[in-house]
């Protein structure tokens, strides 16, 4: 697995580098790949290129092998002149329709030869596309088939294309880890998670970090993650966060078609807005009302020009985000957009251990900016750490205040994160900004902080100063700590 490296954490997030050797392009990821159409190109590919900055894109090689016009010119040319595209282009094999339709009439071997004839960079299995919410055995037979499959593909000889590894088993975490594990063990080189289709277009952004936390937990760090079918900007910074690497969609495409709008905090219809809320140069040269009196293609191509541009700059702002260490700040904002994005987030730090596995020690800030705060991988960190200090001491003042040499040791007291020894103050993520107003979420880290750190030490005797913290707090730190209120002791 030496074609992606990995250059940058943020929790499960990565800046990574896909090197594509048949197309002799590296893609930095995360990053998204535009769907084209081989019959309908909305946005043509030199234009996604040259316009967008497109570094790959994908195509379904299943739609070329069965179309009369185009299947002798994408043999005959190859998919890059086809397409007019120098960057690197992944093809689907007919998964889709084989799930939209019940029967392809092609086996891997088949399209797979086919794909690498055509010159596909990244090539794709026939797999099972299971959906969410099927029964069980089902679920574990379909991942059966698939993980042969692709124990097919890794068998032949597919020169310098890339061939990707879908990782299946519906809605059952179990099976999507055991999936990913097997996976793994073909030695392919690109993993799609798929089926997740129909999680997202019913808003189920819960299940959708649960299932993608699993195949995580299968992989481990060999990737790229590549989410399948995910297009809407509203989610890149959650599911970035989880760990995938690679994004694809028709969404920008689909979405104009029915006058519909991207924003990252979700889709708007073009027929409700006076003002668009963009800067795109679609957004700055038209007012909503004058997209609304153009023909129908010209207010299509503009809108998927729009969907574009937001789709790239909220790719652009995940790897900024994950350079500067703010990923999760990112994903909090986000999650704002609609309410099952909330839940998806929370899920997500349901996993903050899985996460800090990866997520770097050190950050500019760590930024309390929500209650959910309370639950990141670095408190996770940090409530582990505590399990690493020896006390020496007989008496020890845990406080939000000042010291007291009444107590052999002081240490001291921040919410969400709890007991420190104080000459880690200064350190990542103790130099935390966290409101003077916090919530009871942030008192009740800190509290679980504190009794980790007092069951550690039976026979060292504990103070706790606290400002004013919440009795839902309060009630969380062992009996045997000695409690006073910081203002009450003044
Ligand atoms: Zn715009």
């Amino acid at each position: 697995m030496t074609n992606f490296e990995v250059r940058e954490y943020d929790a499960a997030g990565r800046l990574g580098e896909l090197d594509v050797p048949r197309a002799g392009v590296t893609v930095s990821t995360p990053t998204i790949l535009p769907v084209v159409n081989p019959h309908v190109q909305t946005i043509d590919p030199a234009a996604l290129e040259a316009e967008f900055g497109a570094e790959i894109l994908i195509t379904n090689s299943y739609i070329l092998h069965g179309s009369d016009q185009l299947r002798e010119p994408a043999l005959s040319e190859g998919l890059h002149d086809l397409l007019g595209f120098s960057g690197a282009i992944m093809t689907d094999s007919g998964s889709f329709q084989l799930a939209e339709y019940g029967d392809i009439d092609v086996t891997t071997e088949e399209i797979l030869a086919f794909q690498q004839e055509i010159g596909s960079d990244i090539g794709t299995p026939v797999d099972i596309p299971t959906p969410p919410d099927v029964e069980r055995e089902r679920a574990e037979r379909e991942r059966e088939t698939t993980q042969e499959r692709l124990e097919r593909a890794a068998a032949m000889d597919t020169g310098e294309m890339l061939v990707s590894a879908p990782v299946q088993g519906s809605t059952y975490p179990d099976l999507r880890e055991r999936a990913a594990r097997e996976a793994k063990t073909t030695g392919l080189d690109v993993f799609p998670l798929g089926a997740v289709v129909p999680l997202m277009n019913e808003y189920r952004y819960a299940d959708l970090a649960d299932v993608v936390a699993a195949c995580k937990r299968g992989l481990g760090e060999t990737g790229p993650v590549h989410l399948f079918g995910a297009g809407h900007p509203m989610m890149f910074a959650m599911a970035a966060a989880l760990g995938c690497d690679l994004f694809d969609s028709a969404a920008y495409a689909l979405y104009a078609r029915d006058d519909r709008y991207l924003t990252v905090r979700g889709t708007e219809l073009l027929a409700d807005l006076e003002q668009f809320p963009c800067q795109c140069p679609v957004c700055t040269e038209h007012t909503p009302a004058e997209l609304r009196k153009l023909d129908e293609d010209t207010r299509e191509d503009l809108l998927a020009r729009h969907n574009l541009h937001v789709t790239y700059g909220e790719i652009r702002t995940v790897r900024q985000a994950i350079r500067a260490g703010n990923l999760l700040e990112l994903v909090d904002s986000r999650a704002r957009g609609h309410p099952t994005m909330l839940d998806g987030y929370r899920t997500l730090l349901d996993h903050a251990e899985q996460l800090e596995r990866t997520d770097r020690v050190s950050k500019d800030a760590f930024f309390y900016a929500s209650t959910e705060s309370a639950h990141r991988p670095e408190v996770v960190r940090h409530h582990e750490r505590l399990d690493r200090f020896d006390i020496d001491a007989e008496t020890v003042l845990l406080t939000e205040g000042g010291s007291n040499d009444r107590y052999d040791e002081t240490w001291g007291v921040l919410p969400p994160f709890g007991p420190y020894p104080r000459e880690l103050a200064e350190t990542y993520p103790l130099t935390a900004e966290v409101p003077d107003r916090t919530d009871r979420a942030a008192y009740e880290a800190a509290a679980d902080g504190v009794a980790r750190l007092v069951a550690l030490h039976p026979d060292t005797s504990f103070t706790l100063v606290h400002d004013d913290w919440p009795e839902t707090a309060l009630s969380r730190v062992p009996e045997r700590v000695r409690l006073q209120d910081l203002h009450a002791r003044e």
